[in-house]
C-alpha cells in the first residue's frame, strides 16, 4: 500500500463546499457508445456514472454537489466558477479526457480529486491531480473530507483491497442524473469475482470473494429510482452476478416480488459467467425477475487457449448449447470474444465465426487482446519484458481495444493476428450473417410470460412499434431489405421476440458502421506491416515477477462456484 500524505495549505476553507463532479468523456471511436441506438430513443449515451454518484452520496450533507457528465452534455464555465473541488475520474478509455481535465482545473488553481478504476491501476498516470483517492472509496472517504475540512489541498488515500463492507455503502445520488439522457440506469448488487481470467482487472481491483449487498439495500435503490419516475430498462453493473449464486438466488425472490408488486416498472440486463447456462433453477429465477438480457464473456473457441487464459468455466462444454439455453430461459445474449493471445496456434478466424453463428449471438463484442494495467496477463508480460513503453496510456486518437489492442509484443505474428481479426469483422457484420443470426436467436428465445407493454415512460416502448422499425430501417446505411427480411421472418416465428429483435437492429446501427471504420483502420494497420513501414513500439525493460503478486489472490471464503472455473 502507498503511504498517505497529506499536505496541510495554510488557509482552510470553511464548509460547506460546491463539489462539481465531472464524468469524463470516453475515446469517440468505441464500440461501446451505440451513439446511433441512443439517437433512436432520443438519450445521448448508453450508462449512467454510478461510481461517481455513488462517491457523490459519501459527501458530508452540507457540501452541495453538482454533476456533469462530458459524455452527455457540455462543461461550461460557469460550472467551473462555481465549485470550490472539481472530483473526477474513470476507466482507461477515458483516460485522456481526464488528464486534459486535471490540467483544466489546475490552470484555474481549482482542485481536482481523482479516483476510479484507472486511477487506482495507474495511479503514476495522475500525479498531477491535487488529490489521489484510490481503490474502493466508502472506507478513506471521511480521511479525504477531514483532511479537506482542515486545509490539505494535496493528498493520497489509497484503500485497503477488498475490504469495504458494501452493505454501508449508501443509496447512490440517482437524483444527480437527467434520466433522459441514458439509455438504461445502472445499479450493484456485488463487487468481485471467484474466477482467474488472467487478463481481467476486476479481481484486482474488487477481489474474487463477491461481496453483495443485503436485499433491502439493493430494492431501497430500485424504490429510489422508482420514486425519482425512472421507468425502464435497469442493468446490474456487476461484473459477474452469479459470481455468489447462493447469494443471488437467495435475492432474486424478493426481487420478483418488488416488482410485481409495482408493476413491472423495470426490465433487467446483466454480465454473468458462462456457467449460468447450467443452473435452470437460476435462468428461471432470472427469468421471472424480468432480466431480458445477459452479456457473457466467451473469448475464444481454442479450448486451450481457454486454459491458458485460465477461463475454465468456459470449457469441458458446448459453448453453443449453453447460450441457447439462456435463450430457452428468455433472455438474448451479447458477448465479448478476443483475438491475440499467446497460446493461438494459427488462425482463429474460422472457428471464432463458426463459434458466433453456431451460438447466434448477433452483437458480439469482438476486440484485440489489450493489456490492461494491474492485471496478472500484464505482469506476465512485463516479467518477460514483452510490454509496450505506453501500453498503460490511452490518447483518445488510439481509439480502443478494437483499434489499440495487442499492446504488447506478440508470440504469433502481428500481421496474422490483424488478418484474422479484420476477417472476423467483416464476416460476422455483413447485413446477411447479422441477420441470420437474428433470425436464429428469434426462432429460439422464449419469451412467454414476459409483459408485451412496458410501462408509460419507458423510453423504449417505442422500439415495437412500426413506425420504429421504418426509422430504423431508412437509418440503416446498408441492407436494408435484408433487414425487413429478418424482421418479418422474425415476428412471422415469434412475435413475442419483437422488442429484443429490434432493440438488436437498433444496436446494429452502430456496431455495423462501426466495424467497417475499425478495418478501415486495421486496414492501415497491415498495410503498414506489409510494407515494412511499421515501427515496432519500444519495449519495456524485463521485470522480476513479483512472488505473491504474480499469483492470483486467492477468495478469502471458499466461492461457491469456483468448481465450475
Ligand atoms: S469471469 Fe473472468 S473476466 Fe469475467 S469478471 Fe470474472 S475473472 Fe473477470
Amino acid at each position: 500500500m502507498e503511504q498517505q500524505q497529506n499536505i496541510v495549505a495554510r488557509t482552510p476553507t470553511a464548509s460547506p463546499c460546491n463539489v462539481l463532479m465531472i464524468y469524463p468523456r470516453f475515446m469517440a471511436d468505441s464500440f461501446w457508445n451505440f451513439s446511433e441506438a441512443c439517437e433512436l430513443v432520443g438519450a445521448r449515451y448508453p450508462a449512467i456514472p454510478l461510481g461517481l454518484i455513488t462517491v457523490a452520496a459519501l459527501l458530508p450533507k452540507s457540501w452541495n454537489v453538482r454533476l456533469v457528465n462530458r459524455n452527455t452534455e457540455e462543461l461550461a464555465d460557469s460550472d467551473l466558477d462555481w465549485a470550490d473541488m472539481v472530483m473526477t475520474g474513470g476507466m482507461l478509455f477515458q483516460q485522456s479526457d481526464t488528464l486534459e481535465l486535471i490540467e483544466m482545473c489546475r490552470a484555474r488553481g481549482l482542485p481536482v480529486v481523482i479516483g476510479g478504476p484507472d486511477a487506482t491501476s495507474s495511479p503514476h498516470r495522475y500525479e498531477r491531480a491535487n488529490f489521489r483517492v484510490l481503490g474502493e472509496v466508502e472506507d478513506i472517504i471521511s480521511q479525504f473530507i477531514e483532511a479537506w475540512e482542515q486545509g490539505a489541498r494535496e493528498g493520497l488515500f489509497v484503500a485497503e483491497k477488498f475490504k469495504v463492507d458494501v452493505t454501508k455503502t449508501p443509496v447512490p445520488r440517482f437524483d444527480l442524473l437527467k434520466f433522459e439522457h441514458y439509455l438504461y440506469i445502472g445499479v450493484q448488487f456485488s463487487r468481485g469475482c471467484p474466477f482467474t481470467c488472467e487478463f481481467c482487472d476486476i479481481i484486482e481491483l474488487y477481489g474474487r470473494s463477491p461481496r453483495t449487498k443485503t436485499h433491502d439495500q439493493i430494492l431501497g435503490e430500485l424504490e429510489a429510482l422508482y420514486k425519482l419516475g425512472y421507468r425502464g430498462h435497469v442493468d446490474f453493473v456487476d461484473d459477474n452476478l452469479i459470481g455468489n449464486k447462493k447469494a443471488i438466488k437467495a435475492f432474486l425472490p424478493h426481487l420478483q416480488q418488488w416488482i410485481e408488486q409495482h408493476d413491472y416498472p423495470f426490465e433487467f440486463t446483466t454480465e454473468a459467467s458462462l456457467n449460468l447456462a447450467d443452473d435452470d433453477e437460476l435462468l428461471a429465477m432470472l427469468k421471472r425477475s424480468n432480466f431480458f438480457a445477459v452479456f457473457v464473456g466467451i473469448e475464444s473457441p481454442d479450448t486451450e487457449t481457454l486454459i491458458a487464459m485460465r477461463k475454465k468455466q468456459n470449457t469441458r462444454r458446448s459453448i453453443g448449447d449453453s447460450v441457447h439455453k439462456i435463450y430457452h430461459a428468455g433472455m438474448f445474449v451479447t458477448a465479448g470474444f478476443i483475438v491475440g493471445f499467446d497460446s493461438e496456434r494459427g488462425s482463429v478466424a474460422e472457428p471464432m465465426i463458426e463459434l458466433i453463428e453456431e451460438s447466434a449471438i448477433p452483437i458480439a463484442m469482438v476486440g484485440l487482446l489489450y493489456a490492461l494495467p494491474n492485471t496478472q496477463l500484464t505482469r506476465r508480460l512485463a516479467s518477460e519484458g514483452r510490454l509496450h513503453v505506453d501500453h498503460d496510456s490511452a490518447p483518445a486518437a488510439k481509439g480502443d481495444q478494437c483499434t489499440a489492442g495487442v499492446n504488447y509484443e506478440t508470440k504469433r505474428s502481428r500481421l496474422e493476428i490483424l488478418r484474422d481479426y479484420r476477417e472476423i469483422l467483416e464476416r460476422i457484420y455483413s447485413p446477411d450473417a447479422f441477420c441470420g443470426r437474428l433470425e436464429r436467436l428469434a426462432a429460439m428465445l422464449d419469451c412467454s410470460g414476459r409483459r408485451k407493454e412496458l410501462p408509460e415512460g419507458d423510453v423504449r416502448r417505442r422500439l415495437s412499434t412500426i413506425n420504429m422499425v421504418h426509422e430504423l430501417l431508412s437509418r440503416l446505411p446498408e441492407g436494408r431489405e435484408r433487414f425487413w427480411k429478418a424482421f418479418t421472418t422474425c415476428m412471422s416465428k415469434n412475435p413475442q421476440s419483437v422488442r429484443a429483435v429490434v432493440t438488436l437492429m437498433a444496436f446494429y446501427l452502430h456496431v455495423g458502421p462501426y466495424s467497417r471504420y475499425v478495418m478501415k483502420q486495421i486496414d492501415r494497420q497491415i498495410e503498414d506491416l506489409e510494407q515494412g513501414r511499421f515501427v515496432a513500439p519500444k519495449l519495456l525493460p524485463p521485470v522480476a515477477p513479483e512472488p505473491a503478486a504474480a499469483k492470483p489472490p486467492k477468495p478469502a471464503v471458499p466461492a461457491p462456484i469456483a468448481m465450475s472455473a
